[in-house]
This record gives structure tokens, C-alpha cells and sequence, in this order.
């Protein structure tokens, strides 16, 4: 390609709301560009790279059996009433001409078991792994970082169909390796996380995180043994704290606390701190209403409570049902006095605690000194608390729990029967019964890793792509156009490697050469070649992107010392993973 001919629209500075790295490389170096917030074109440098990620997933889920398909991105809103997802804020909705309710698909769990319930009925056809790679659509909150949270963006999203929870599980190993494999070859190094199922649902799932401390995800790692996850699923051990004794904790007292509902309120009020103070959460787990208990400096992780209760859903009590139970608005609960039908759990910390503050479920009054087990029963223990930083590791006695920063690029899930369950998917097993088809969901964010690449590979001048997902492999310089000899031998070089196959952009422009290297730099292709002075000496420079010592190669045995360069470099980010 002659980038004289070529599209590609640099910008000398990034917009200001371009915070991240990625992003601002991104919109300079004229890969992508904005129509509105968190929806964006890929401009043809950047689509290149989109179409060597997804070239790259293919190829590795063909590896492992896969099958390409591709599904609709227009999808009856009735469909996703068949597992309740259509009440998801995250939807984009529309109406078609005769008012018939429509979204745009966000994840495709229903379409394909739709596909499949209608297709697939005997043990015989599975196991059977369909993939697509499709543009998805997202009411995003908050859209950030360019293509790294967009509103509209591309996926990689596998689904796979098993007769049993044993094949499933080896389906579910192959995928990842296969990722493992994807992400290697896109030179990303990633680490793997137990996740939270989030709006998916399901079983054990794990996230693909590439780290990056501009990350939005906070990834809590043991220093001792091998376990990462997302710190919105982190487990923490049971302490076994021994509780205190409460013989001489003075009988339990309610105080006046006007107007202190906070924390912070009431530790100011009662001259008290947050480690003192019992939080007390009115939630809803499958709609019933259970009470959670975590110290006042501590968070709730909600789904922690889910578990623990056996449920399948979890949100926050409304305020009218809590005002209905406590006898008081929000900001006053408290585990003394609760209905008995409302099940009291706690966090495994409070064994270890005693005469301690609650609020009163009554308006502006809290109590002092209660204990459980004598001022309200003991409450079911559990790990219920959001995991953070030192904490111990639950999974290595000596183990502490470090926190850092990534980039989420896929996420894996064993789902077993919860859409086959929902949406009748069943088949007939070898002995005769009809059984729910066991499922997996394998999501891979295509365009999230063009940011993510970028993010890992990139200095104070550009991007450093990694050779197997780079627009071009090779930028050919001509320093002087004007110079007859400089263009002839440039020009039989560009022949050359075009013959050898090679990917080569070509800046033939009438630019000044400090123009043609900074774009060069920004635009990040790995192989800088420069056709200047050198050529009166029948030479030709060789710069690598990462490593700016020029080396000299003779013109005539140069493209084939190139072509060679970049299979070794191509080799070097060969998977070591086998599946
Ligand atoms: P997140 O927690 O980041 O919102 P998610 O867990 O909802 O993402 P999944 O449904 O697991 O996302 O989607 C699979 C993959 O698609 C993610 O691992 C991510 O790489 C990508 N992805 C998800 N949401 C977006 C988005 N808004 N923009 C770009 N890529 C996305
Ligand atoms: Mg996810």
C-alpha cells in the first residue's frame, strides 16, 4: 500500500477527553474515530488490526473444532422474556414498523439456544461448539476509553452444547487453552481470574485479564499460591475468630442519633470508629428478604450473599419494604428486632466481635452494646465481605492477597442447564431420557483487544505492535521523493517485498522525512525500513520499532532478509500451549 493512496487521517493531538494511553495512540494515529459517545468507526489502519485479531480467533477456535456461524444483531425482545433478560438496562430497544419489540443483541445465549432447540435432539449431535464474531450492542453507563468500553463494539462469542457436566468441563478446558493461545499469539500476556457470572449466569466462570494500571478491573492475586480473581468475586477464609466474651458487655441501650444514618454519621455522633459498628443490608435474594451483616469499614459483596443464601438473583431491598420491616427509613436497620422470617447472616469477621453498635429499626436511634447471640440470634456465618488488599489469601495459609490493575479480554462460562433449562433446549440420551442440554458461553471482546494490544505496546513516541496483529508488517521510508536514485531503489524494494508477500505501507508521500518517522513511531508497524543516503552505498536501514539501533542491509539482499526477520519474529509469539 502506498500511503500516498492510503486513508489515514493522524492527528497531532489527541481530544483531551482521551485519558488512557490506548485511546489517545488510537485516535492520533488515525485507527479509529468517534461519531458519539462510545460508538466509533475503525478507520482503515485500525480495521486492519480488527481483522488480524479475529483471523487469529478463528483460526484457533477452528483448532479446537469450532464452527462459524453468524447470528442476527436484531432480536425480538420475546425471545430474552424466555429467560427474563429483557428487562436488562444494558438493552438497547427498538420498534419495528407494526410496533413489534425488538433489542440489539448484547450477548447472543438466547438466539443460539433458540438455533439449537430446534436442531439439535439426540446425544449423537454434541458435542458441538458454534461461534460467530458479530457486532454487539450495549447501553454502556459509561462508555470509556474508546473501543475499550464502547456502546457498540465487536465480539468473539462461542457457545458450546455437551451432554453432560464432565464433557462440559473438558469443552471448557479446551476453549481455554484456545484462548490462552489467542491472546499469546496477539502478544498479550493475560492472567486468568475466577469471575463473577454477572447477567450471564451460570456456574464457575473465569475472566482473561491483560494487566494494565489503567485497568477498570481490581484483580486480587495470592503472593503465595496461584489464585487471581476479580475482586468482585474474591473469596476470603473463614478466620474461625474466637468470639470475645460478653459477661461483662453492659445490657444492650438504644441512643438518639438524629439525623445519623451513615457510617461516618454515627461514628461522629458516638465518638466511635467504623470497626466498632455493625452494617446491617435489607436485600432481596430470589425476591425474598434477607438481612446481611458486615463491620461498618467493611462493603457487602451482594453476590457473596446470593451464594450463601442458595440463590440465583440478589438486589437491594426497596426503600418502602425496608421502611414496612425496620419501622424505619433507610439508614436505621438493625439484626435486633427483625421479623423471624427474615434470615440473619453474617460475616465471619463479627464472630470475633461483641458489643458492638446497630442501628435500632427505629427512625434516628441506634443501640450500643448488643451482642449477638444474646440480643438477637446467632446469625448464619459466611464469607459475605468485598475481598481488598491484605487481606489473607483463601487459599494459602501464609498467603496475603496483593491487588493490581486489568483490562478484562474475555471471559469463559460453564452455564450447565440455566438457558436450556429456561428456553426447553433438551435432547434424548443414550439410555432414552430426555435431558437439558449442558451449555458453555465463551466471550472474547475483539475491539477491546485492539485498545488492549495498544495499552501493552506502546512508548512516549506510539504504538509498538506486536508483528502478528500490526496494520502492515513492514513501513518502507522513502526519506527524499525528490531524489531519483533514493525513489528507484525504494520503489524496487516495495516491488520486491510485495512479491515475497509481505505487508508493506509504502510512504511515498511528499512529506518532510521528520513528518514520515514521527507518523512512522505513532502508527507502531514493527519494521521501519529507510531508503536514504545509504542508497549511494547500495544500503538500505533496518529499525525495529522497539529498538532503534539502525542495522545496515545490502539493497540487493534486502526484502529477503525482511521477509526472513518477520517470520522469526512471527515465531517468536508462536502459542506454547498445545490443545
Ligand atoms: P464488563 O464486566 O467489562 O462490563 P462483561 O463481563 O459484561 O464486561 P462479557 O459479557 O463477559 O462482558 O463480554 C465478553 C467480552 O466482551 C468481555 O470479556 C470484553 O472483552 C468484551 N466486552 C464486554 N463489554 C464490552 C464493551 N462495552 N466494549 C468493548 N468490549 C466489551
Ligand atoms: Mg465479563
Amino acid at each position: 500500500m502506498r500511503a500516498s493512496q492510503f486513508f489515514m487521517p493522524t492527528l497531532r493531538e489527541a481530544p483531551a477527553e482521551a485519558e488512557l494511553p490506548s485511546h489517545q495512540l488510537l485516535l492520533r494515529g488515525g485507527f479509529i474515530r468517534k461519531l458519539a459517545a462510545g460508538v466509533y468507526t475503525y478507520l482503515p489502519l485500525g480495521w486492519r488490526v480488527i481483522r488480524k485479531i479475529e483471523q487469529i480467533v478463528r483460526e484457533e477456535s477452528d483448532r479446537i473444532g469450532g464452527i462459524e456461524l453468524f447470528m442476527p444483531a436484531l432480536v425480538p425482545e420475546e425471545l430474552l422474556d424466555e429467560t427474563g433478560r429483557s428487562k436488562l438496562d444494558i438493552l438497547f430497544k427498538l420498534k419495528d414498523r407494526h410496533q413489534r419489540p425488538f433489542t440489539l443483541g448484547f450477548t447472543h445465549e438466547e438466539v443460539i439456544t433458540d438455533i439449537v432447540r430446534h436442531t439439535v435432539s439426540s446425544y449423537r449431535q454434541m458435542p458441538l461448539l458454534l461461534y460467530q464474531i458479530q457486532t454487539k450492542f450495549r447501553d454502556e453507563p459509561r462508555p470509556r476509553g474508546g473501543v475499550i468500553r464502547a456502546r457498540e463494539f465487536i465480539m468473539y462469542d462461542g457457545y458450546s452444547f455437551d451432554t453432560d457436566e464432565q464433557a462440559l468441563e473438558t469443552m471448557y478446558q479446551k476453549v481455554r487453552r484456545a484462548y490462552t493461545r489467542m491472546f499469546q499469539r496477539m502478544g498479550l500476556r493475560t492472567l486468568i481470574v475466577d469471575a463473577e457470572a454477572g447477567a450471564i449466569g451460570g456456574g464457575s466462570n473465569e475472566e482473561f485479564m491483560i494487566l494494565a494500571d489503567s485497568g477498570e478491573d481490581k484483580v486480587l492475586q495470592c503472593d503465595k499460591s496461584g489464585y487471581a480473581a476479580n475482586a468482585e468475586r474474591c473469596e476470603l477464609p473463614d478466620p474461625k475468630l474466637t468470639p470475645p466474651p460478653i459477661d461483662d458487655v453492659p445490657p444492650m441501650q438504644k441512643v438518639d442519633t438524629p439525623n445519623a444514618r451513615t457510617v461516618e454519621e454515627v461514628c461522629a455522633f458516638l465518638n466511635t470508629t467504623p470497626d466498632r459498628l455493625v452494617k446491617t443490608l435489607l436485600m432481596r435474594v430470589d425476591g425474598k428478604p434477607v438481612a446481611a451483616l458486615v463491620r461498618g469499614d467493611r462493603e457487602l459483596n451482594p453476590y457473596k450473599l446470593m451464594r450463601a443464601a442458595g440463590g440465583e438473583s440478589v438486589e437491594m431491598m426497596d426503600a418502602e419494604t425496608i421502611q414496612h420491616l425496620t419501622n424505619a427509613p433507610v439508614g436505621f436497620a438493625g439484626p435486633v428486632g427483625l421479623p423471624p422470617e427474615v434470615p440473619i447472616y453474617a460475616d465471619y469477621e463479627l464472630r470475633g466481635l461483641q458489643d458492638f453498635i446497630t442501628g435500632a429499626n427505629a427512625p434516628d436511634a441506634h443501640l450500643i452494646h448488643v451482642c449477638w447471640g444474646r440480643d438477637f440470634p446467632e446469625p448464619i456465618w459466611a464469607d459475605l465481605r468485598v475481598a481488598q488488599a491484605g487481606d489473607p489469601s483463601p487459599r494459602h495459609p501464609e498467603g496475603v492477597l496483593r491487588e493490581v490493575r486489568g483490562i478484562e479480554v474475555g471471559h469463559i462460562f460453564q452455564l450447565g442447564t440455566k438457558y436450556s433449562q429456561a428456553m426447553g433446549a433438551m435432547f434424548t440420551d443414550a439410555d432414552g431420557t430426555q435431558k437439558p442440554i449442558i451449555m458453555g458461553c465463551y466471550g472474547l471482546g475483539v475491539s477491546r483487544c485492539l485498545a488492549a494490544v495498544v495499552e501493552a505496546h506502546h512508548d512516549e513516541d506510539g504504538i509498538r505492535f506486536p508483528i502478528t496483529v500490526a496494520p502492515f508488517e513492514v513501513i518502507l521510508i522513502l526519506v527524499n521523493p525528490e531524489d531519483a536514485e533514493q525513489r528507484a531503489a525504494a520503489e524496487r524494494l516495495y516491488a520486491e517485498l510485495l512479491a515475497l508477500g509481505v505487508e508493506v505501507l509504502y510512504d511515498d508521500r511528499d512529506e518532510r522525512s521528520g513528518v514520515k518517522f514521527k507518523d512512522a513511531d505513532l502508527i507502531g508497524i514493527p519494521l521501519q525500513v529507510v531508503v536514504g543516503r545509504a542508497v549511494k552505498d547500495h544500503q538500505v536501514e533496518l529499525r525495529l520499532r522497539t529498538d532503534k539501533n539502525p542495522e545496515r542491509l545490502p539493497l540487493d539482499h534486502a526484502a529477503q532478509a525482511i521477509a526472513e526477520r518477520i517470520q522469526a519474529m512471527k515465531a517468536a509469539l508462536q502459542p506454547t500451549e498445545e490443545v
